[in-house]
């Protein structure tokens, strides 16, 4: 099942009604089907049910599928990534931050800051927690309510300038693009994560090739930290990551969940 969040139609129909036009509606969640979406009531996460109210896709914007109160992310968790940026593969998982402000939704604008040079994309499988989850004892499958793409946007030189903190480059707003839905059934063992930029294939990997597994990581993350519902974990990413360049397309696809797709425009304080 594909969860997603979309906002209501922007485009003018020919019928003018305030329904047709969205105007003032607020997020709204739902099951995508096929091209169709159908609204749910609810919690997204949770207990849910179907209000019979359905628009095709084309007629939604669709939204980021979680507001996570945090993303952690793997760093170097697929070794042939680790050996291409000169790193040592790490012997446990590493991890570190990025905010909620850095989130943004499918066919949304990357913008480069205007203090780096090197912006590169990172295209990621990443799981996303279903139930409140600390030190569990249990079957980690339990707390996952699925899977999606996500896009770890990484500002290479200031990571490079900063040395060990990860924080600048990682946490500008707009960086964290995720979506396009939350797939429930997801077959890991399947998937294949690709990552285009202009149509040109740049990363291809598979989560087979991660040094540490979902249940490996979900275990270490919640040594330190409580994860909540929507709170999401980006699992790394695989060789072949490069620069982004203000009038780019970046799209993250992993088989099974969609195409996470985004533009890249200059800095937001860049006058225009
Ligand atoms: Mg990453």
């Amino acid at each position: 099942m594909k969860l997603c969040s979309f906002h209501l139609p922007l485009a003018p129909a020919k019928d003018d009604s305030a329904e047709k036009l969205g105007v003032g509606f607020p997020l709204s969640h739902g099951i995508l089907r096929g091209e169709t979406v159908h609204e749910i009531a609810g919690d997204l996460l949770g207990t849910r049910t179907e209000t019979g109210r359905v628009w095709p896709l084309s007629h939604v914007r669709l939204a980021s599928p979680v507001v996570p109160s945090k993303i952690v992310c793997i760093g170097r968790n697929y070794p042939e990534h680790a050996a291409e940026l000169g790193n040592a593969v790490p012997q446990e998982p590493l991890i570190f931050l990025k905010p909620p402000t850095s989130v943004i939704g499918p066919e949304e604008a990357i913008h480069l800051p205007s203090i780096s040079e090197h912006v590169d994309f990172e295209g990621e499988l990443a799981v996303v927690i279903g139930r409140r989850c600390f030190h569990p004892n249990e079957d980690i499958r339990a707390f996952i309510a699925g899977y999606t793409c996500l896009n770890d946007v990484t500002a290479r030189d200031l990571q490079k300038r900063d040395v060990a903190q990860f924080t600048r480059a990682k946490c500008f707003d707009t960086f964290c693009p995720i979506g396009p839905v939350i797939e429930t059934e997801f077959d890991l063992a399947a998937a294949r994560i690709e990552t285009r930029v202009n149509g040109q294939i740049r990363q291809q990997g598979h989560p087979a090739e991660m040094l540490f597994s979902v249940d490996v990581i979900i275990r270490w993350v919640t040594q330190v930290m409580t994860l909540i519902p929507g709170d999401v974990i980006a699992l790394g990413t695989p060789p072949g990551v490069g620069a982004l360049r203000a009038g780019d397309l970046v799209e993250v696809e992993v088989t099974g969940i969609g195409v996470l797709r985004n533009s890249v425009l200059p800095a937001l304080d860049t006058p225009v």
